[in-house]
């Protein structure tokens, strides 16, 4: 049996991407290819999976002897656990290149687009595979989930056309589907107790050598979540400590105004300083015009890590 699997505190576009690559799979005669999933699902993406009549993928809690094939994240922090010990065949992605090593050559495959979904549906139209309804469905609901209806900087071209032919198969309103699904992710996170929010859309980076988690929660009303601010900052301490991490970053992102702000907590503060350029007032930054993690935030933190790391060095040179 070979796994499809996507990230941990899995989104629509790692269930969706999953189940999508593995039915393509095995509509092409490969019956051995099954979807799975790292982690519960959200209220966006259970409402996804219902609204079009498809079943959970099967939960894989730990990776050790399984034949995988990784969808929508290539780095061993956001990968299911013991993922050094899995044979991985195949990876399909839109994030950065991660830390993940396989010892042989695989089949490696990420573009800089909106969402995986736009890659797997891509592939069903390449190798001439209609989807069935629901499979185009659920990927349309993942191109949707991860370029925010289109509105973050993340949605290319490529994403706005394999919508368009999904659009046709799936028989739903992309507007007001994306709409429902926007609410519901929305209602979620601004309902949620700290704990959950600071858990539930989280992602483990390795910057220069430090592991930085970076959780984000979608929002219309900022002041919903800044209204808790002491609660979860104070669940961020806490879970920074438990995971052994230098910094845990939350970002806070209005969905209508197109901006966000960061709260930080931990050590090397002059790293989210100097990637933005501003001081960070009360452990937050406000950043108009930032909305994607992985284009706008990540790169920045990149970058700034390896600044740092030059000034240190320089520094050391000259003590
Ligand atoms: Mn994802
Ligand atoms: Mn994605």
């Amino acid at each position: 049996m070979i796994y499809v699997v996507g990230h941990r505190n899995p989104d629509t576009d790692s269930i969706s991407s999953a189940i999508g690559y593995a039915r393509l799979r095995n509509a092409c005669g490969d019956a051995d290819v099954r979807p799975a999933r790292a982690g519960e699902l959200n209220a966006e993406t259970t409402f996804v999976l219902r609204s079009f009549d498809v079943p959970v993928p099967q939960l894989l809690t730990d990776a050790t002897g399984l034949q995988l094939i990784l969808v929508d994240h290539n780095e061993v922090g956001q990968a299911i656990p013991h993922i050094e010990r899995a044979e991985i065949l195949e990876v399909w992605d839109h994030h950065r290149l991660g830390d993940l090593r396989p010892p042989k050559p695989i089949f490696f495959h990420t573009e800089p687009v909106g969402t995986t979904a736009t890659l797997i549906g891509e592939l069903y139209f390449a190798r001439g595979v209609a989807p069935t309804r629901a499979v185009a469905g659920i990927l349309l609901a993942a191109i949707l989930s991860d370029t925010v209806l289109f509105r973050s900087p993340t949605a290319s071209t490529k994403d706005r056309t394999v919508a368009s032919r999904l659009t046709s198969l799936a028989g739903v309103d992309p507007t007001a589907f994306g709409q429902q699904m926007l609410e519901i992710k929305i209602a979620s996170f601004e309902h949620e107790l700290p704990p959950q929010i600071v858990r539930r859309d989280f992602k483990e980076f390795s910057l220069g050598g430090q592991r930085v988690g970076i959780a984000q929660v979608e929002v219309m009303h900022p002041d919903a979540i800044s209204a808790h601010k002491p609660e979860i900052l104070q669940e961020m301490r806490a879970r920074r400590e438990t995971l052994g991490l230098t910094a845990f970053i939350l970002m806070i992102t209005d969905v209508q105004r197109g901006a966000s702000d960061l709260w930080f907590v931990g050590e090397r503060a002059e790293l989210v300083e100097q990637a933005f350029g501003r001081r960070l007032e009360d452990g937050t930054i406000h950043l108009p015009g930032i909305m994607s993690r992985k284009l706008q935030v990540v790169p920045r933190l990149v970058a700034a890590s390896a600044r740092v790391d030059e000034m240190h060095e320089a520094h050391a040179a000259t003590a």
